[in-house]
């Protein structure tokens, strides 16, 4: 039996999961075993309520147009937790469609504009108008390397999306390309940090491949729920590089 009982929600894991993303939460108990902590996730999907107070941790997967369009139509309901779960300074990710659908709005590949829910200020456009048809290409597909410039860490992820994002403001970050696309393949910059909100293009699924943000992540978490507790051993859980 863990000492430390942490929740986690996880939104439209039923609709939202390319790439596995749900292996964030496979790792995330992982590292969280190690810190003496287990999780309990529940899906928030269409429909459900959604009580930020009931939870420590959420996870937002990443989707095809298609899928965030009817995603998008549900999640108004659930703006006023989100945006109060994210303010309190509570660790949340959001993948790829996840993260477009935080920010103002997306538009698809098809030139629908997919509104969001403006809970983070980015807003996402398509690639359509972008790229060149010469380069018979409308999409960043590929590995992706980026430095968080503040701690030098170096994060590996992979990235298949349509949308360019542009980060708004209040928004770091998650770090600059070395390699790869990123947010639009313009201005260097890849997914967004805003609090202990992650938001990247990254799947891989990002925490098996950075422990590192999984670790920051059940740390916030811990500290959030357990505020007396002595997390001095969580803290000074080392991460094995993972490729
Ligand atoms: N449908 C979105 C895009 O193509 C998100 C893709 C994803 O989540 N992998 O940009």
């Amino acid at each position: 039996m863990a000492k430390y009982h942490l929740r986690l929600a996880h939104f439209y894991g039923d609709l939202m999961n390319t790439y596995g993303d749900i292996g964030n939460i496979i790792a995330l108990r992982y590292y969280a075993k190690m810190m003496d902590a287990d999780i309990a996730v529940d899906v928030i999907s269409i429909d459900d309520q959604f009580n930020p107070d009931d939870y420590d941790l959420a996870l937002f997967g990443g989707g095809q147009d298609y899928e965030q369009m009817v995603v998008s139509k549900d999640l108004p309901s659930k703006k006023a937790g989100i945006e109060k779960f994210i303010n309190d300074g509570k660790p949340f990710l959001a993948v790829c469609g996840g993260y477009q659908l935080l920010g103002k709005y997306y538009v698809g590949a098809d030139g629908e504009k997919i509104p969001g829910i403006g809970v983070l200020d980015h807003y996402t456009t398509t690639q359509s108008s972008h790229r060149s048809a010469m380069e018979n290409q409308s999409r960043f597909i590929g590995n992706v390397l980026i430095k968080d410039p503040r701690t030098g860490e170096e994060y590996h992820g992979f990235e298949n999306h349509n949308g360019r994002t542009f980060l708004g403001k209040d928004e770091q970050p998650l770090g600059i390309v070395e390699q790869g696309h990123g947010n639009n393949g313009e201005d260097k910059t890849e997914g967004a940090v805003y609090k202990n909100t992650y938001c990247t293009y990254f799947h891989g699924p990002i925490l098996t491949r950075n422990g590192e943000i999984a670790k920051k992540m059940l740390l916030a978490a811990l500290k959030n729920r357990y505020p007396d507790a002595d997390l001095s051993q969580a803290e000074a859980l080392q991460i094995a590089p993972t490729f």
